[in-house]
């Protein structure tokens, strides 16, 4: 199974994808979370992505897609099933891009799911959540708590913002969002395979509402 998951930042796609991807034994590929990787790295292409990011506005879709063609080729050494695609891809050019590549490699997409939130919880999400400094585990101040306040529970360790998380580039990601991405929408409902869900609610609401749909999608 090959999923897409489209949505607004906030929207839940990684907490989800998280989940999904281990019921379902497919790979969890958050285009963010690689690029964050790289800059850690300090790879060539964290050092072009870096200041991008910062900014909240998007890495050019070359870089993006051939980054994201590479880690598609690794499902079968990782062993998984297929994949989730998680905040990828992000513009039209990027999904073109993305038909050809699975084309060429004889693989199809099952589903584009759709998380639909409300702008009001994005950004109430966003301006709340905190990592995990060691693994990136998220966390929210209301919502999903550690034990400890400011403290990561597996690592005793500091949780941290992200610097794309403060209120003037949660709005530039948002304007970015509506912009580029939210055309995707359109896109993959011409192809028949568009899943909408309803993701305001709390995650376990959420998820139960992804699980009632994959009873339907397989
Ligand atoms: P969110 O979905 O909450 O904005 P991500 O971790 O998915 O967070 O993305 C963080 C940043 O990484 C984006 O604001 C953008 O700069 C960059 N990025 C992630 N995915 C893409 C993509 N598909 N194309 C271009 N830039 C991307």
């Amino acid at each position: 199974m090959n999923l897409i998951f489209l949505g607004p930042p906030g929207a839940g796609k990684g907490t989800h994808a998280e989940v999904l991807s281990k019921t379902k034994n497919l790979c969890h590929l958050a285009a963010g979370d690689i690029l964050r990787r790289n800059i850690k790295e300090g790879t060539s292409l964290g050092m072009e992505a870096k200041d991008i990011m910062a900014k909240g506005e998007l890495v050019p879709d070359m870089l993006v897609n051939s980054m994201m063609f590479a880690e598609i080729k690794m499902l079968k050494v990782k062993g998984c099933e297929g994949f989730i695609l998680d905040g990828y891809p992000r513009t039209i050019g990027q999904a073109e891009e993305l038909d050809k590549f699975l084309a060429s490699e004889k693989m199809t997409l099952t589903a584009a799911i759709n998380f639909d939130a409300s702008e009001a919880v994005v950004v109430e999400r966003l301006s709340g959540r905190r990592l995990c400094a060691v693994d990136g585990k998220i966390y929210h101040v209301k919502n999903m708590p550690p034990k400890v306040e400011g403290i990561c529970d597996c690592h005793g360790q500091p949780l941290v913002t992200r610097k794309d998380d403060q209120p003037e580039t949660i709005r530039k990601r948002l304007a970015v969002y509506h912009e580029s991405t939210k055309p995707l929408i359109e896109y993959y409902a011409r192809k028949g395979i568009l899943r909408n869900v309803q993701a305001d609610g709390d995650a376990p609401l959420v998820q139960e509402k992804i699980a009632k749909l994959f009873e339907k999608v397989g």
